[in-house]
């Protein structure tokens, strides 16, 4: 393992491109800005192109910023390059199949705090309880926020290290088979048996509640 940037390193993003990400992730939010940072390391450090499964993503969070990293670099969980990790954590690893190469990025704990008005708000405003002029001011500070991560070097926001490619094998097509229960079409891996049934998960776990 060893260190892959330098402070040269860092690489402005365009406004097209960050406007972009905001229309499919449906605001700007420091998340966003975070896993913009992100894609921008992925990208030079494994390379563009996740079409056909080249490049693999590992996110350990279901946050914002991995709406980023589907956008930029193409890891989607439809075509099953993009895995979740549930593990509640700020790091993305990329794995580029053709050479094995892999980097991963995990948000240095102190890279960036919120301001406390901001904090303030954002509790106030999940609670339901802000006004008007301070859901104004909330969106002012969060993409101030976001503006401020997209201005760090990445190499400040992320730790970032080489590691060994440990590739998840390739998406496969399987056959669907019919639930017994319910009647609709579920992955063959999926099916489970019980009393010489073959159930979907959901009509399976209904049966077992009902032993
Ligand atoms: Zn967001
Ligand atoms: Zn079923």
């Amino acid at each position: 393992m060893s260190t892959v940037l330098t402070a040269e390193d860092h690489v402005t993003l365009d406004e097209r491109t960050i406007a972009e990400v905001v229309r499919f992730h449906g605001h700007m939010c420091p998340g966003l800005a975070m896993g913009l940072q992100a894609s921008q390391i992925a990208l030079r450090e494994i390379g563009p192109n996740a079409t056909d499964e080249q490049v693999v993503a590992v996110v350990e969070t279901d946050m914002c910023a991995v709406d980023a990293i589907q956008f930029q670099t193409g890891c989607t969980f439809g075509k099953g390059n993009l895995i979740h990790r549930d593990w509640g954590k700020n790091a993305f690893t990329f794995f580029r199949r053709s050479d094995g190469r892999g980097i991963r990025l995990s948000l240095r704990p102190n890279a960036w705090q919120q301001d406390p008005e901001h904090r303030e708000l954002f509790a106030k405003r999940r609670a339901g309880e802000t006004t008007a002029a301070e859901n104004e001011r909330f969106l002012e500070l969060h993409v101030a926020a976001a503006r401020r991560v997209l201005e760090m070097a990445p190499e400040d926001l992320y730790e970032v290290v080489f590691v060994d490619a440990v590739l998840p094998p390739k998406a496969r097509i399987h056959a669907s088979v019919r639930c017994e229960s319910c009647g609709e079409g579920t992955m063959e891996t999926r099916i489970r048996r019980v009393g010489g049934r073959e159930l979907c998960p959901p009509c399976f776990e209904a049966a077992l509640a009902g032993l």
